[in-house]
């Protein structure tokens, strides 16, 4: 254990739905137990999730400090063999016990009975340090951390501890290599989903999106873009070229009417990879004897291990040159104009948009 040090910290406080947010300060002793860290946040991403939290489609106990996609330097830590001061890192979003059932037996710390989510937790809790949006987060000592290799930048690095590792996770999913994809949404985890198929080598990779002008970054991603505006029209384009169906479909729209094309866009005994549709709003409307008939899987990701954080990183590191990562990333918006920062997030001009604590 450490000695407590003072430490400065600015952050925005979300005080809950159609409240403004206010930016505080504070000066505070901080002792650090074995494998925490103090973590200065470099940059930091607004994530839909952070949206549907503002917008009150999710609900966290307040006061609380958002964010939790970034990336940041270590000022101070403790029992963490590996890693020291100035290290560049990013950590995994939550942080688990390594005990229980979930961590031990099923291979998912994330679904850890002790679980705690960064950018989710009420600011009564720790040094209440718990969020991105914020200059300094308080690491846990069970939270993964990885160092950020040197030529990946920071609008790079920040969205790979929500976004992109959930993506390796849901891509590893898939029980055979694929050779027809198809991609339901093309937002960040669809252009994501593209980029780690195009890298295995999948031949064929088509990406269902609304939006006209994601279509050049789509292709820039790997994979076809196919207007999605008319379903059915969408729905035969795509059959036209793969025959009987996808092997494998991920959705990350997020919009439930979407699954019923999914299940006829399967071949038989295809997977079905389900990311996107976690909110209340997602009863499906398909049967299970379309399940059946058809021999297909379903498979719900909700975030990812320790282990798909790695597999991220490592991704950028062989990748950042192959595909225009820092296009999907706003400038960075200085702490104090979260408000002007969010109003551009829900614009979706990006495909993310950046905070920078230290501005
Ligand atoms: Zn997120
Ligand atoms: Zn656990």
């Amino acid at each position: 254990m450490l000695k407590a040090k003072l430490f400065n910290s600015k952050f925005q406080v979300f005080h809950g739905v159609g409240k403004p947010f206010s930016f505080e300060g504070k000066a505070q002793e901080i002792k650090l137990n074995t494998g925490e860290a103090l973590v200065k946040i470099v940059l930091a991403t607004i994530c839909g999730s952070d949206l549907h939290t503002i917008e009150g489609k999710r609900k966290e106990d307040v006061p609380c400090i958002l964010g939790h996609e970034a990336v940041g330097e270590i000022i101070d830590i403790s029992g963490r063999p590996g890693f020291k001061i100035g290290d560049r890192v990013t950590w995994t979003i939550a942080d688990s016990c390594g005990k229980c059932p979930a961590c031990n037996d099923y291979g998912l710390p994330e679904k850890c009975n002790e679980l705690f989510k960064y950018g989710h937790a009420s600011m009564s809790e720790g040094s209440g340090l718990n969020g991105c949006y914020s200059t300094v987060i308080h690491i846990r000592k069970g939270t993964h951390l990885v160092k950020v290799p040197a030529m990946i930048n920071n609008s790079i690095a920040a969205p790979a501890n929500c976004a992109l590792a959930t993506m390796v996770n849901a891509v590893s999913q898939a029980k055979k290599f694929p050779k027809k994809v198809v991609v339901q949404g093309g937002g960040l985890l669809g252009v994501y989903a593209c980029a780690l198929l195009k890298e295995m080598g999948v031949p064929n990779i088509y990406c269902l999106e609304v939006n006209e002008n994601r279509f050049d970054l789509i292709r820039k991603f790997g994979a076809i873009p196919v207007d999605a505006r008319d379903t059915l029209k969408a729905t035969q384009c795509i059959l036209n070229k793969i025959g009987d169906g996808a092997d494998v479909i991920f959705e990350v729209a997020g919009v439930k009417e979407l699954i019923q094309q999914g299940v006829e866009l399967l071949r038989p005994g295809g997977e079905y990879i389900l990311v996107g549709l976690v909110h209340p709003d997602s009863e499906l409307s398909i049967t299970a004897e379309q399940i059946i008939r058809k021999c297909i899987s379903i498979k719900g990701v909700h975030n990812y291990a320790p282990w798909h954080l790695e597999e991220a990183v490592a991704f950028l590191d062989r990748n950042y040159m192959n595909f225009p990562f820092e296009e999907l990333v706003s400038p960075p918006f200085g702490l104090e104009n979260i408000s002007e920062a969010i109003v551009e997030a829900k614009k979706q001009n990006w495909f993310r948009v950046s905070l920078n604590p230290q501005l």
